[in-house]
């Protein structure tokens, strides 16, 4: 079995060992070492990457039958003796979370009576699972408070090994799962479990520790939190952002949420204006539009282009106009927010889509989607003049004919 190095001295960096197995993992060219600083995948925790001999470990895996640490390369190691180097970076951001999931843990289970059943560290996320739900915000602060103190008590981390019998005499935090001999890890006067990843030395080095996300997942509460760099960037990017929007609305960053509310409201009032005017403009124009209705085969026709309207309108306009007669209607307008409609009234034997796409082709365009009776395309305002010219020749083939060409 391969010495873990990253047991007896977790800040190993560099070590040299001698290749005692070389293997294969899913295609991969893969080593055993006779003792190695890389962590295996395992525990909620992430493996170590690295190199040995300058070739990437792109994962570190435990294999299950005999405890072996299979590196897996990016590509075949010749050499029996190698050095290897450990990405301190990652390795040291796993520690922090690591450690500081202990001190949280031991913090929820203190204050809200909580024990946690389940840890996992992701490269974005990481997260315990607690067996209870509805925790209120005042315990979550009362529990941040209490890890972020441990934080800066500095307390010292210790680990050694015990068989299980010797366990029953300490008090763990949560009973070891299974038997033999037991990796103990102890925050000085506060926690102790039986874990087999990797911790910082003193809890100051793990930095600050924030939740940031509860989540009820069934029966249990998934916390996200995040430590030390991690945490750090994360209130860098929140910092950011706040002031950001703090001055694209000229407030201080505490009156935002006022701001907000402020907006919000006035937005309210200004869609409801809206609606009112758009309701008096269409009452103003639609007597004038049906004095362009026009005879066709089917029943009858109605086309009208502006040069700009809000496009809001236009389908309201669309959908008044066609109601309730046998009526092809055509409707357009430029501007920023162009758009191009074609609705049927009831009986009229054409598909909206159909017509629509035929306009667009006509154009030299595609796109735009609706219904048998209503579809519509975004219409660029170069395309306005030519559009007149296509729903001219569009109506000559239209007297001749049932449909549009
Ligand atoms: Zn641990």
């Amino acid at each position: 079995m391969t010495e873990r190095l990253y047991w007896l001295d977790p800040y190993m960096q560099q070590f040299t060992a001698t290749v005692i197995a070389c293997t294969a993992h899913n295609g991969q060219p893969a080593v055993i070492l006779d003792r190695t600083a890389f962590y295996p995948t395992g525990g909620g925790q992430p493996c170590d990457r690295g190199t040995l001999n300058g070739i990437p470990v792109l994962e570190a895996v435990e294999r299950e039958s005999d405890g072996a640490i299979l590196h897996i390369l990016a590509y075949p190691l010749e050499a029996r003796e190698v050095e290897g180097r450990i990405d301190w970076e990652r390795r040291f951001d796993h520690m922090q979370q690591h450690t500081g999931q202990h001190i949280l843990s031991q913090a929820f289970l203190r204050i809200t009576g909580a024990q946690t059943v389940s840890f996992h560290m992701g490269e974005e996320r990481v997260t315990i699972d607690l067996d209870r739900i509805g925790f209120p915000p005042a315990a979550i602060e009362a529990v941040e408070e209490l890890a972020n103190q441990v934080v800066m008590e500095n307390r010292e981390v210790r680990t050694w090994f015990a068989e299980t019998e010797e366990t029953k005499e300490l008090s763990m935090r949560r009973p070891p799962k299974r038997g033999g001999r037991i990796r103990i890890v102890e925050i000085a006067d506060f926690d102790r479990n039986a874990c087999g990843g990797t911790h910082v030395r003193h809890t100051g080095e793990v930095g600050p520790i924030k939740i940031v996300k509860l989540e009820r997942q069934g029966d249990v509460t998934r916390v996200s939190f995040l430590c030390g760099w991690r945490a750090l960037r994360d209130y860098a990017r929140k910092h950011h952002l706040l002031r950001e929007s703090a001055g694209s609305l000229s407030v201080g960053e505490a009156m935002l949420p006022e701001a907000i509310r402020t907006l919000q409201a006035e937005l309210k009032e200004t869609r409801k204006a809206l609606g009112t005017l758009q309701e008096l403009y269409l009452e103003l124009a639609l007597p004038s539009l049906e004095q362009r209705v026009q005879p066709a085969p089917f029943g009858e026709i109605l086309v009208h282009l502006w040069p700009q309207l809000p496009s809001g309108l236009l389908p309201l306009l669309a959908r008044r106009l066609k109601e309730g007669h046998p009526r092809l209607v055509i409707l357009a307008s430029g501007g920023a927010d162009g758009l191009l409609i074609v609705a049927c009234g009831p009986g009229v034997p054409m598909d909206a889509r159909e017509v629509l796409q035929r306009l667009l082709r006509r154009l030299g365009r595609e796109g735009g989607g609706g219904r048998p009776d209503y579809a519509q395309a975004p219409l660029p305002q170069a395309d306005l003049s030519a559009l007149h010219r296509a729903l001219s020749e569009a109506f000559r083939s239209w007297s001749a004919s049932d449909g549009i060409s």
